[in-house]
């Protein structure tokens, strides 16, 4: 996601509805590197415009994606996270505290890929997820682990 300003540009050549609400949305979302879910948004947006619901957020935040400014990110697969990052990179998430972090070197060299894979397709994007327990979730001893 760009500025505030130019997404809001962008989503006005595109005939959205600019309302302060999805307004408010996108100052959430700007340099957002946490990967909230839409309660999370929601929580947020709430002490602006308390009588907002989490459908009117989840609505923005649906609006946002389908539009490529924001990204729906379905790893935890009870609640889909926003990605405000819409370049090309990776995630680590904790199995523990379902958190997310960016991974920003290249995880995947595709010149490695077997030639029917690159015969028959055209890759354009991918996607690496690493699993594993982040430091606080270590500390407070709750990795379950069992392979270890
Ligand atoms: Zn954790
Ligand atoms: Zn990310």
């Amino acid at each position: 996601m760009e500025t505030v300003e130019k997404t809001i540009e962008k989503l006005r050549v595109l005939d959205k509805r600019i309302t302060p609400q999805l307004i408010e949305v996108l100052k959430v979302m700007e340099g957002n590197t946490s990967h909230p879910s839409a309660g999370d948004v929601y929580e947020k947006v709430k002490k602006i415009f308390p009588t907002i619901s989490l459908n009117t957020v989840y609505n923005i935040l649906k609006t946002l994606n389908a539009t490529g400014q924001i990204q729906e990110i379905l790893i935890d697969r009870e609640r889909s996270k926003y990605d405000s990052n819409v370049t090309l990179h990776h995630h680590i998430i904790c199995n523990g505290c379902k958190r997310i972090d960016d991974i920003f070197i290249d995880l995947v060299d595709l010149a490695k890929l077997p030639d029917v894979i690159i015969a028959k397709y055209n890759i354009k994007d991918y996607h690496v997820d690493l699993y594993g327990y982040c430091k606080d979730c270590k500390d407070k001893g709750s990795q379950e682990d069992s392979q270890t």
